[in-house]
C-alpha cells in the first residue's frame, strides 16, 4: 500500500495537466479582420439600422439562432447583463417576486433585485441540482410572477414539470444555461423551452469570447424588450413606435465586433469540444462509480448532459471519512491546472447558498425589501433550502478533470488518486 501524498508520500502526479484553451488560428484570423476594418463596434442607441450593431454582432447571433434552432438571438456583454435583460423583458416589477435557485452563481439571485423585485430561493433536486419542481410550487404567491432556473454543471433540470408548473400560475420561465449550451432536455436544447434561455461567454465557460453573453428567444415581444434594454431603448422608443414603456430604461449591454467574431468561430467547435468533454465525463463516471459511497451524476432518459463541472456525491458512512478530507487528499495527489492563474479542478461542493451572503441577510438592497408595493415578507434564514445546504457543506463535489484536451493517461491519474485515497482511507481517520 502506497504512502498517501497527504501524509508525506509520492503523488500519483505531479506533471500539470494541459491548459483548456480553444482560441486559435481560425480567431487569430477573424480577430485581425475586425482589427484591419477599424470597425471595433459599429452600435447605435439610437432607431437606426445600427441599433442592430456591426455585421460581427449580426452574423454571429444569426449563427447562433440557426444553431438552436430558434427564431432571435440576441448577443450581449455578460450572462449576467442577460439575466437583467431577460428580467426587464418579463415585466418584472417592484413587489413582484422571482423565484431563483441558491445553488448557482451570484448573479441569477441578483437580476430581479435591479428591478426592485425580492428573489425568493426555492430548494435544489438532489439528483439533478437545478430547481425543484416541488420546492418551486411552495414558493408561489400572489406576487410570484417568474422563474428563474439553472441548468446547473450542464445537467438539465426538470421542465417538464417545471412548465407545467408556470403554466398553472402564469409565470414567465428564464432558463439560465450558462454552464449548458446544447444541453437537452428529452431532445430539445436548454434555452428553447422556457420564454427566453440565457448563455455565458465568459473565459470559463465551454467556448468563450473573453466576456459575452447571449440570449434566445421564440417571443417576438421579449425579442424587442431585450434589443431595447440592451442598448438606450429610452432614446428609441419614440421613434420606433413602441408603445409597451415598462422596463425600457435601456443599459449598455452590448457587444463588440471582436467578441462578435470570435464567437462565431468558437460556436463551430462547439459540437466537438462536447463530444470529447461527454467522453472524458463518461470514462471518469464509468472508473469512479466503482468506489463505493461516490454517485456520478443522474442524467433523465434521452437528455445531455454537457459537464461544465461534473458533481459527485458523496457518502462519508460508505466511504469512512468525510468529504473535506478526501477532496484535500485527491489534491494533494495531483497537480492543479495550468488554467491560467491555477484554479484548483476539483472543490468541496459548489458555492455558499447564495441567501446566506450578506446581501440577503442584511437585507441590502435599495427598494426591494422595504418597497411599499411589496406585500410579502421572504424568508432567508439558514435552513429554507436544507439539499442545497446539505449537498454544499457535505455530500457533493465538484470538479472539471472532464476538460477537452485531456488524454486517457491524464484521466487515468485522475482514476489512480481517487483509487489511492479510497483504498488508503484509514490512514486519514
Ligand atoms: C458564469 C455564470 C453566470 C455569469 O456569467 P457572466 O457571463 O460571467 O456574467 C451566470 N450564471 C451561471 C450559472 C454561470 O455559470
Amino acid at each position: 500500500m502506497s504512502k498517501l501524498a497527504i501524509k508525506g508520500g509520492q503523488p500519483v502526479r505531479t506533471k500539470l495537466f494541459p491548459a483548456y484553451n480553444t482560441i486559435g488560428d481560425e480567431e487569430k484570423k477573424t480577430v485581425m479582420k475586425v482589427l484591419d476594418s477599424g470597425n471595433l463596434s459599429q452600435f447605435l442607441g439610437a432607431w437606426h439600422k445600427d441599433f442592430f450593431g456591426g455585421p460581427m454582432v449580426q452574423e454571429f447571433e444569426q449563427s447562433w439562432a440557426s444553431a438552436f434552432g430558434i427564431k432571435h438571438a440576441i448577443s450581449v456583454n455578460s450572462n449576467t447583463s442577460g439575466l437583467i435583460a431577460a428580467i426587464g423583458a418579463c415585466g418584472i416589477q417592484p413587489g413582484d417576486e422571482v423565484i431563483v435557485s441558491p445553488y448557482t452563481m451570484s448573479a441569477g439571485a441578483i437580476a430581479p433585485l435591479i428591478y426592485g423585485a425580492v428573489p425568493v430561493f426555492a430548494d435544489v433536486d438532489p439528483e439533478n441540482f437545478g430547481l425543484d419542481p416541488k420546492s418551486i410550487e411552495q414558493r408561489i404567491t400572489l406576487r410570484t410572477k417568474a422563474i428563474l432556473m439553472v441548468h446547473i454543471f450542464g445537467n438539465p433540470s426538470k421542465m417538464d414539470e417545471i412548465m407545467q408548473i408556470a403554466g398553472k400560475y402564469n409565470l414567465k420561465v428564464i432558463e439560465d444555461c450558462a454552464q449548458a449550451p446544447m444541453a437537452k432536455y428529452k431532445d430539445k436544447f436548454v434555452g428553447t423551452i422556457g420564454d427566453i434561455g440565457v448563455f455565458s461567454l465568459n473565459y470559463h465557460k465551454h467556448i468563450h469570447t473573453g466576456e459575452g453573453g447571449i440570449l434566445i428567444t421564440n417571443n417576438d415581444r421579449i425579442a424587442e424588450k431585450l434589443l431595447l434594454i440592451r442598448n438606450h431603448g429610452e432614446q428609441v422608443v419614440e421613434a420606433k413606435g413602441t408603445s409597451d414603456l415598462l422596463n425600457t430604461h435601456g443599459f449598455n449591454f452590448r457587444m463588440t465586433e471582436i467578441e462578435a467574431a470570435i464567437g462565431i468561430e468558437q460556436l463551430k467547435k462547439l459540437p466537438n469540444l462536447l463530444n470529447e468533454r461527454i467522453e472524458n465525463a463518461d470514462f471518469l463516471a464509468k472508473e469512479l462509480r466503482k468506489i463505493n459511497g461516490l454517485t456520478p451524476p443522474m442524467i433523465e432518459s434521452s437528455s445531455k448532459h454537457v459537464y461544465y463541472l461534473q458533481a459527485y456525491k458523496f457518502d462519508k458512512k460508505v466511504i469512512g471519512i468525510p468529504r473535506n478530507t478526501f477532496i484535500d487528499a485527491i489534491k494533494a495527489e495531483l497537480p492543479s491546472a495550468i488554467l491560467r492563474e491555477n484554479t484548483p479542478l476539483i472543490a468541496y461542493g459548489y458555492v455558499k447558498p447564495l441567501y446566506l451572503q450578506p446581501i440577503y441577510q442584511q437585507r441590502m438592497s435599495n427598494c426591494s425589501f422595504n418597497c411599499p408595493r411589496y406585500t410579502g415578507k421572504v424568508n432567508y434564514d439558514k435552513g429554507i433550502c436544507p439539499n442545497a445546504e446539505e449537498l454544499h457543506y457535505e455530500k457533493l463535489f465538484t470538479h472539471e478533470f472532464m476538460r477537452p484536451g485531456m488524454s486517457r493517461n491524464d484521466l487515468q491519474d485522475v482514476v489512480n488518486a481517487f483509487n489511492k485515497v479510497a483504498e488508503n482511507y484509514k490512514d486519514l481517520l
